[in-house]
């Protein structure tokens, strides 16, 4: 069975960069629930209208939604691995992953958490010059309170599980890829 993985990690953690590194050195097909959403609202479709207010202020899209996008995109990656960047990001969340993924015949076989501590969050997020319109510090302080209290708890969740492995994000990219292939062997 082709394996499935799930990023977690806060906001600036670069789990993003890293997804993009396990798409080009590993051969994942990478499915980023941000940039997803992100392309809905310039491509001005009715999904992206319906999440631009959540995003904006930094809040997660409701579980059904965000559940809805996953099933949809991961039904068309048939006997690919696939990289998770953005999702699970709640309980409900990783709940339903179960169903959507048994559904194409797959299972998670590794939660990876990127840790990063805020402090290095907030001084990384704003250094970068991507213009995302969630990167200013109200929301990124917003980002950073709903990762502690929505996502955090799936550290434990996969813990339990069996599932998680974890890599120190503060290292230089080049040594977190290096963990997370270690972390995945
Ligand atoms: P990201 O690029 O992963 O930081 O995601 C940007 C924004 O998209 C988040 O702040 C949320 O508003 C929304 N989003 C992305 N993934 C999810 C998810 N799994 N659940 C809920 N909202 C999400």
């Amino acid at each position: 069975m082709e394996p499935t993985i799930a990023l977690l990690g806060p906001p600036g953690s670069g789990k993003g960069t890293q997804a993009a590194r396990l798409r080009d050195e590993a051969g994942f097909v990478t499915l980023s629930t941000g940039e997803l959403l992100r392309q809905a609202r310039a491509a001005g479709t009715e999904l992206g209208g319906r999440v631009a207010g959540y995003m904006d202020a930094g809040d997660l899209v409701p579980d059904d939604v965000i559940v809805h996008v996953v099933c949809d995109a991961v039904g068309e990656l048939a006997g690919r691995p696939v990289l998770l960047d953005g999702f699970p990001r709640t309980v409900g969340q990783a709940d339903a992953l179960g169903g959507v993924l048994g559904g194409q015949g797959r299972e998670l076989r590794a939660a990876v958490l990127v840790d990063v501590p805020d402090d290095v969050v907030v001084e990384r997020i704003m250094g970068r010059h991507q213009g995302r319109a969630d990167d200013n510090p109200e929301t990124v302080r917003e980002r950073l309170r709903v990762y502690h209290h929505e996502t955090e708890p799936l550290v434990a969740y996969y813990e339990e599980r069996g599932l998680l492995r974890r890599v120190d994000g503060a290292q230089e990219p080049d040594a977190v890829a290096a963990d997370i292939q270690a972390a995945l062997e």
